[in-house]
């Protein structure tokens, strides 16, 4: 029999990896903390029309890449492609606007999509997402920029390429639309079919394809900025002047459109240059109309995905193991290893990273896979130091060793 592997585009995170995963988790919950965010946890199951509803049924995502069932033959359900929609939904649902004029959450999980896989593209992977609920002023947006960027900095990563744009609100991007689609129409033929397609549901998707033909087609297409309304125009210049504020370079990007239905307004980008075409860190943007879309009420919203795989991948170079037991106890004969088996897991219960071997195998076999963890020391336990209520204890570095009493072990070890 074939063994069983892992589903395509499903991946593992091993031990090495999540501990390296955890470190940088906790950097990122200490810059959230800092900028007053609070973490909220969400189904990674949710009922499909949220998505559909939420993201656009004619993105990428809902049209091709949901993992979406039937429950045992009732509602129709959706492993969550991404958190907003859901944490919208949750939000609505408890009524949390009524406890605060201004939310920020935050949440760490896995997301699902059916994309291809290659490398930095995955079926499951997974995503730190952040939302601001409730503010629309301009501040909102530079200050979660500023706070991305900042979080960057603080694990270790500076120098990336962040691409900002507006999308503009519903009314002006009718207007924009309209232009794309009346720039497009003479060339309409060489387009590829996906984007012909495009051109008639959601013609500003037109702008992310990645055939060289359709690049180089839009490349004179009309820039949104252009068309935007004097309110649009007016906050994106005020999100513009705060990120000055903070000398925080940025490209202008007005090709940008982002591949979900629901931005308005900011969207911005964080990419790194080397990393080949999924080169894209963090996606994010406004969405001022998506909580009323969703059923809740008017309120504006802001928020960003930061993609955890491709963030640890760029600190690759930077991963460091777990740390290694403080003290191995190697025991010999039945007796002392009933002694080790009761002392090991005193320690533990104390606090102290603590290894032994259960298999009874020989002193040099103990010794070698005590050398193998890296323990800072190792306490050799007989029948007679047992008697005596003492053992050997082994400083691993300068291979010293000296007799010490079981019962003040701890003032001897040095963590
Ligand atoms: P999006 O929700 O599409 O705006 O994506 C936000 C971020 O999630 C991207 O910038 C990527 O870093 C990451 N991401 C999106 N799709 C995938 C995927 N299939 N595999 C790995 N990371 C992804």
């Amino acid at each position: 029999m074939n063994n069983i592997t892992a589903v395509k585009g499903f991946k593992d995170i091993l031990p090495e990896e999540a501990h390296h995963w955890h470190q940088v988790e906790r950097i990122v919950r200490g810059v959230f903390a800092d900028f007053g965010f609070q973490e909220i946890h969400v189904p990674i199951l949710e009922k499909t029309e949220l998505f559909t509803k939420g993201i656009g049924d004619t993105t990428d995502i809902v049209e091709k890449e949901m993992y979406t069932f039937r429950d045992r033959g009732e509602d129709s359900l959706t492993l969550r492609p991404e958190a907003t929609s859901s944490i919208l939904r949750a939000y609505i649902e408890h009524s949390m606007f009524s406890r605060s004029s201004v939310t920020k959450l935050f949440s760490i999980g896995p997301m699902f999509r059916r994309e291809r896989p290659q490398k930095g593209r995955y079926r499951q992977f997974h995503q730190i997402d952040v939302e601001v609920l409730g503010a629309e002023e301009p501040q909102a947006d530079a200050e979660l920029i500023l706070m991305l960027v900042h979080l960057f900095k603080m694990v270790g990563l500076e120098n990336l390429s962040l691409d900002i744009n507006s999308l503009g609100c519903p009314e002006c991007r009718l207007i924009f639309r309209q232009k794309v689609i009346d720039f497009l129409q003479d060339t309409h033929d060489s387009l590829c079919p996906d984007c012909q397609r495009l051109l008639v549901n959601n013609p500003l998707r037109v702008f992310d394809c990645k055939n060289d033909s359709c690049r180089r087609l839009i490349q004179d297409a009309p820039s949104i900025l252009d068309f935007i309304c004097e309110g649009c125009r007016c906050h994106f210049n005020q999100v513009r002047t705060c990120l000055d504020m903070f000398g925080m370079p940025y490209n202008l990007n007005t090709r940008m459109v982002r591949g979900l239905d629901y931005y308005t307004r900011t969207t911005f980008e964080i990419t790194v240059p080397h990393m080949g075409s999924q080169n894209a860190v963090v996606g994010g943007g406004r969405y001022d109309g998506l909580i009323r879309d969703l059923g809740g009420p008017d309120i504006p919203g802001i928020g960003f995905a930061i993609g955890f795989e491709r963030l640890m991948s760029l600190l690759q170079d930077r991963q460091e193991s777990p740390p290694p037991p403080v003290l191995f106890i190697a025991a010999l004969g039945s007796e002392a290893q009933a002694a080790a088996f009761k002392l090991c897991n005193r320690l533990r219960l104390e606090g102290i990273r603590v290894e032994m071997d259960y298999a009874g195998k020989s002193l040099k076999s103990q010794m070698k896979k005590a050398d193998k963890s890296g323990s800072l020391y190792t306490l050799i336990l007989g029948e007679r130091e047992i008697q005596a209520g003492e053992g050997e204890l082994r400083d691993m570095g300068s291979s010293k060793q000296r007799t010490v009493p079981l019962d003040n072990l701890k003032s001897h070890i040095v963590q």
